[in-house]
Parts: structure tokens; sequence; C-alpha cells
């Protein structure tokens, strides 16, 4: 048996537990074992379910709340929010797994008469990261459960924490979520698994990559690191640059979707640059948004923005000696190396980039803006409708928003492109790619 994997206080640094490695061929077993009687529940039989578990995280909010904060060293009121958001995904789904499902039933031959049955894969891997650990394990668990799946949540050694409190609510429920800890080599002892039909992957490009070819096959949901541009033109809406650092800042630039890189009309790159820097500045680490996950994420970021151009505070108390990291801002200068890294890579911390484009020279400002191998999300930023029309279809991601960044509902669809992987998380698409069509097709007057 590995060695159990200690898991450290974002906030001091300190190790705060050691979490001992659950078994993939136990996880697999009683995954497989609850997946038919799952698959042959009815979709309301389904939905109850769901919607009990949700009920439950509602009804249990401050247990998820208390563990969701030791893990990751958010603020309170966002693991509020992220419990909150988890079981309404709970909810959306339970809804969703008693959706219709085209192609309809019909007679499409002559004589004949056919059905389109959706049957689940059985056993779905669900291997997370620690960005966002309850709520991801609510987008990648949720539509599997909905479509008849049985899941294994494989959290990331970080945080460990919820996916252990939502699989036993879930067992209290006849729920079929298996929570199997570890670290990478447990995730891909699951991926190799026999048992194991599908696997959703929420997580970085390399191990994305990895698990894709592992899985061999079978069906994979990729969804893997963003960068998103927020491109401003000359007339955006007051407040635009205060919502850019607040969604930059928000889980201290960890999330998948955050802004990353602001692109300015050069004529008022100068305004513009003073405003983004006074907004982001004033964004306290300890005061508006917490650390950064693990000593190894904060090693990654250091190198990233090590030639930034502004930087803001922290303001923590002595005790708390952990992976702090203040807000900055980058001015490109497009001859520096470590500046054109930075562009390049996901940052996953609170750092905004700033880079120009010659006043009205929109194509210009879209090739800055795809110019990266990521493209998750991204936001234009304009009261002019007609621009905005023009402009977000054509930045490359899943999702573009205007004149906001990070919105997100249950009902919309997120996903990637290029490096940002290949999945869709949300929305009623969520659920197709881990239920397989059976077309039964009876010839009349036999
Ligand atoms: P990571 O790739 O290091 O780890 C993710 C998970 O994969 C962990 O549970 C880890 O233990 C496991 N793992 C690692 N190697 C494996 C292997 N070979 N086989 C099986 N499992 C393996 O990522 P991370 O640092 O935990 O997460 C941060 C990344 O997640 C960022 O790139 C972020 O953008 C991305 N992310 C993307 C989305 C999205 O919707 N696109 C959402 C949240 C996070």
């Amino acid at each position: 048996m590995p060695d159990p994997t200690t898991v450290y206080n974002p906030r001091t640094g300190l190790p705060r537990g050691a979490v001992p490695p659950g078994h993939p061929d136990h996880a697999a077993a009683e995954a497989g074992a609850a997946a038919p009687a799952w698959a042959e529940a009815t979709p309301r039989q389904r939905a109850e379910a769901l919607h009990a578990l949700a009920h439950t995280v509602r009804t249990q909010a401050h247990r998820f709340i208390r563990a969701e904060v030791e893990s990751t060293g958010r603020p309170l009121d966002h693991a509020h929010l992220e419990v909150a958001a988890a079981a309404d995904v709970l909810d959306f789904y339970a809804g969703a797994a008693r959706t219709a499902t085209a192609p309809a039933a019909g007679t499409w031959i002559d004589g004949h008469t056919s059905v389109v049955r959706w049957e689940p894969l059985g056993v779905v891997a669900a291997i997370l990261p620690w960005n966002y650990p309850l709520m991801i394990a609510a987008w990648r668990a949720a539509p599997a459960l909905a479509a008849g799946n049985a899941v294994i949540l494989k959290p990331a050694p970080e945080t460990p924490d919820t996916a252990h409190l939502l699989a036993v609510a879930a067992a209290g429920h006849g729920v079929p979520l298996v929570c199997c800890p570890g670290g990478a080599d447990t995730g891909a002892a699951l991926v190799a698994h026999p048992l194991v039909a599908g696997v959703a992957f929420t997580g970085s490009l390399t191990a994305g990559t990895a698990v894709a070819v592992a899985a061999a096959g079978r069906p994979v949901s990729l969804e893997l690191g963003g960068n998103s541009a927020a491109l401003v033109t000359d007339d955006p809406p007051a407040g635009w640059a205060a919502d850019l650092a607040a969604a930059c800042v928000y889980n201290a630039g960890q999330s998948c979707a955050a802004p990353a890189r602001v692109l300015l009309p050069a004529s008022r790159a100068a305004a513009f640059t003073d405003l983004l820097i006074e907004e982001m500045t004033s964004r306290v680490a300890g005061l508006d948004f917490g650390p950064l996950i693990s000593a190894r994420q904060a090693a990654r970021y250091d190198t990233l923005v090590r030639d930034a151009t502004v930087t803001g505070k922290v303001d923590v108390a002595d005790t708390e000696t952990g992976y702090w990291r203040p807000a900055s801002v980058t001015v490109v200068e497009p001859n520096n190396p470590a500046h054109r890294a930075l562009v390049h890579a996901e940052t996953f911390g609170p750092n905004l980039t700033v880079q120009t484009y010659p006043d009205g020279h929109y194509d210009t400002a879209i090739h800055l803006a795809n110019g990266v191998p990521q493209a998750l999300a991204g936001s234009v930023w304009t009261r002019s409708l007609d621009l905005a029309h023009r402009l977000a279809p054509r930045l490359r991601g899943g999702e573009t928003w205007v004149n906001c960044h990070l919105v997100q509902t249950p009902e919309l669809p997120h996903s990637g492109r290029g490096d940002s992987g290949t999945g869709v998380d949300l929305s009623t698409e969520a659920v197709g790619w881990c239920r397989r069509p059976h077309t039964i097709t009876t010839r009349l007057g036999a």
C-alpha cells in the first residue's frame, strides 16, 4: 500500500494531515457493482436521487465550506459560492436526466420501426484538478450520473477533502459515486482499469495527453488549461477595468477561464493601463483573495511573472506563511523573452499582461488574442453592439463574454479548442459524451 499523501494548508504552507490513497481496484469494483442498477433506474428515479444529493450538500454546506477553505485557503464567502454552485449543478443534471434525446423513434425504413436507446458507458472515472475541488467534481460527476453511469472521483492530491464528503453524501442517497484519492499513479491506474469505460479529465495538457493515450479508444472528455484574452476597444463600458481585475484575482487567478491577457488600443493604452494597474493593485492578497494552492504552483508562477511591471500587496497575519502572491500587471515588451513566455503560458495566478494593437485594427487584435496555443474563453469590452457581435465570434474558444468575464451557469456550455481540450462541460451537451446510442430496428409483420 503506498504511503499516505501529506496535505498542506496553502495559507500557512504547513502540513494539515495525511490522506491514505484509495485503492483503484476496490473503487472500480464498487462502482462496477453499483453501475447496472443505476443504469436501469428510470430517469425520474435518478433525478430524485440527484436532487436529494443536492439537498444534502445544501443542508451540510458548513462541512463542505470548511473543508474547501482548509484545502484551498480561499476566503469563506468564495467557498460559500462554490458549494452553492456545486449544489445547483447537481440539481440541473437531475433535470437533465429526464430530457429526451434525438434522434426520435419512428418508421425510418419501410416496413420497420426503430427506437434509439441511450445507454450509459458503465463506470466513468472523473480525474479532477485542485482549483475548484467541489465545483469541478460536480461539473464532471453530475452529467455522467444523469446519463446512468457510476462515477469514480479521483480528486487532486492537494484537495481530496470535498470529493470524499460528496461521495459519503451520495452513498446515503443510493447515488453510485465513489471517491478514490491519490496522485498521478492512482489516476493512471484508474484510466488503465478494465472496468473503467470512460474518463472525464480536467487538468493540465501534459497529464490530459497521457490520459488520452492511456484510455486507448475509450471515450475521454478533456478540459485543459486556458489563457483568456480580454479585447478592450476604445469605447468600453464604465467599470471595465474593475470588472476585469476582479475576475483576474478571483481564486487568486486559478480559474481556467480567468482573464490573463488584456489587449488595448494604442491611443488609449497609457490611460487604460494606469486604470488597470490601479484596479489590480487595489486588490490585496489576504483581504480580497486567497493564496496559490501549493509550493509547486507558487514556484511555477514566480518563474513566469518574474519580470512584472507593477506588483500589488499581500496583507496577511504573521502566522500565515503560505503561498501568498500579490496581484501584478506586466506591460509586455515584445523583445523581452520572459514577457513572451508569460503571454504564451497559462499563468494561473493574479497577473494580467497588457499588449496593444493599432486603433481600429481589429484583425491585429484578434490575431494577438488567438495567437496562443490555448483556446478556452475570452471577452470583448465595447459599448458598440455592432462591434461586440462582429468580434466575439472571432475569438477562438468555447466561451466569449461581452462586457463581463467569468459569468457562468449550468445551462450554458463551457468548452475548449486547441490545447484547451475537446470536452464540453455544463449544459445538456455535457451528458452526450458519456452515453452511447443503441438503435433497435424491428421488421413489422414478421
Ligand atoms: P494536473 O494535470 O497536474 O492534475 C490533474 C489531475 O490529474 C490530478 O488529479 C492528478 O493527480 C491527475 N493526474 C496527473 N497525471 C496523471 C496521469 N498521467 N494519469 C492520470 N491522472 C493523472 O492539473 P492541476 O495542476 O491539478 O490542475 C490545474 C489545471 O487544470 C490547469 O491547467 C487548469 O486550467 C485546468 N483546468 C481546466 C478547466 C477547464 O474547464 N478547461 C477547469 C479547471 C481546471
